[in-house]
């Protein structure tokens, strides 16, 4: 059996003399010392470059989908680089705003906008809105009643289209709780509604088929469905959203940001679209960037079945295993070329069997208690959709840059946990 695919670590991946691990000239082990475990490592450069590279494809039409990991820091750097941040709730457009990214750089979106959230985003005077219901366009008219706020909307379409992904990450069929249904001439009634609307400009259409999508011509497909809208109703705008997928495990492969770049291009030139051509990847700007260390606890030998790696976290740092039934590598930083030849399932410590983050973990023969062990391609949707089950405190984020390494989220704290109980 093999070693881990290079490629599934994080671009400032390196091997140190001693045979450990090293993200932007970073020790791995040192990091887990200072920080302790369970604790997600992102290579900053990585994220910087993943940022450039939606930008060099899209320039200001690439819009980083906050929800797949935001902090200050984050928000911050996305900022830097020249994405907008699509955010979509209440709390990702106070995180952005915190991090001090202007109004007119975001992108809101969410198919139950509340209506204090809507004055949140009239308040900042974000740059698009993102309409998901006739219901949401009659809080959007009390909104702009009592401010005199003009949203610049984009009209969320459901296209009908099946992408091949998990039927929890498919958005684009009918059968959808987002956005205004093609076929049933509900779109063309919600495009209607926004051009006889005072509280609206009308800017354009987004569509979003869904995430962890490998096959570029599923978004060719959506392109190709939506061109026709733009062109009939004389649009600016299309936004195709997100969805691009990453590389998970060994055999896996996905398109890059420039290949995608250039499919949705040639897609655009089939179709003869003129209108200005959005997008708003989230997994493929943070899944690569960051890994997830965690120290064994015990290791557990059952008898004619299998070997059961317990770890310093799981289910509340990764729920992904456990609500998508996602693949994870796994290997150890101290040995980060070591043949693995054992087949463990790693686990964590939370009250639930289905609490697995690697089924099928492939390890080095000497694994031991007290070991460091890590899983790559962690940095999308673990962070951000974590919890505190178990009334387990969120681990810490550290960017690492240059041999420098920064926190940027610190670990909660058992007093955090009951910040806001009331006895
Ligand atoms: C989730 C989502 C994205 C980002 O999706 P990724 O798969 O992370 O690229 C972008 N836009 C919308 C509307 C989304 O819901």
């Amino acid at each position: 059996m093999s070693a881990l695919p290079w490629s599934l670590l994080p671009n400032s991946a390196r091997e140190a003399d001693d045979g450990s691990l090293l993200i932007g000239g970073c020790s791995v082990l040192e990091l887990a010392a200072e920080y302790g475990t369970p604790l997600f490592i992102y290579d900053e450069d990585h994220l910087r470059n993943r940022c450039q590279e939606a930008a060099a494809s899209f320039g200001d039409q690439a819009v980083y989908a906050g929800k797949a990991f935001l902090c200050l820091a984050m928000a911050r750097l996305v900022h830097e680089e020249g994405l907008r941040i699509d955010v979509a709730s209440g709390g990702e457009l106070f995180v952005a705003l915190a991090a001090g990214v202007p109004g007119e750089r975001l992108v809101m979106h969410g198919n139950n906008k509340s209506l204090a959230e809507l004055h949140a985003a009239a308040s900042a005077r974000v740059g698009r809105l993102v309409v998901d219901s006739f219901d949401e366009f009659e809080l959007i008219e009390n909104v702009h009643e009592e401010t005199g706020f003009v949203f610049d909307v984009l009209v969320r379409v459901t296209p009908g289209i099946e992408a091949h992904t998990h039927h929890y990450l498919a958005t684009g069929q009918d059968d959808s709780k987002f956005g205004f249904t093609l076929s049933t001439g509900q779109a063309a009634k919600a495009i209607a509604t926004a051009r006889s609307s005072p509280a609206v400009r009308l800017r354009g259409v987004h569509v979003h088929i869904g995430s962890q999508v490998f096959e570029a011509k599923s978004f060719a497909a959506a392109l190709a469905v939506m061109a026709p809208i733009v062109d009939a109703h004389q649009l600016d705008e299309l936004s195709m959203g997100g969805g691009l997928g990453v590389a998970y495990v060994e055999g896996e492969q996905a398109p890059t940001l420039s290949e995608y770049g250039s499919i949705l291009r040639e897609a655009a030139l089939a179709a003869g679209l003129t209108a200005t051509l959005a997008v708003e990847p989230g997994r493929s700007i943070v899944a690569g960037a960051a890994i997830t260390v965690y120290t064994i606890g015990t290791i557990k030998e059952v008898t004619g079945f299998r070997t059961y790696v317990a770890v310093d976290g799981g289910m509340s740092d990764n729920p992904r295993p456990v609500l998508y039934g996602s693949g994870y590598e796994t290997f150890l930083p101290r040995a980060v070329r070591a043949d693995r030849n054992r087949t463990v399932r790693v686990v964590g410590k939370h009250c639930e069997t289905g609490d697995v983050l690697v089924r099928e973990g492939k390890v080095p023969e000497d694994l031991r208690v007290g070991d460091l062990i890590a899983t790559p391609v962690t940095g999308a949707y673990g962070h951000s959709m974590g919890s505190n089950y178990n009334k387990v405190p969120r681990p810490p984020v550290v960017f690492a840059r240059n041999g420098d390494a920064r926190l940027v989220v610190a670990r909660e704290s058992y007093d955090d946990l009951i910040r806001n109980d009331r006895l």
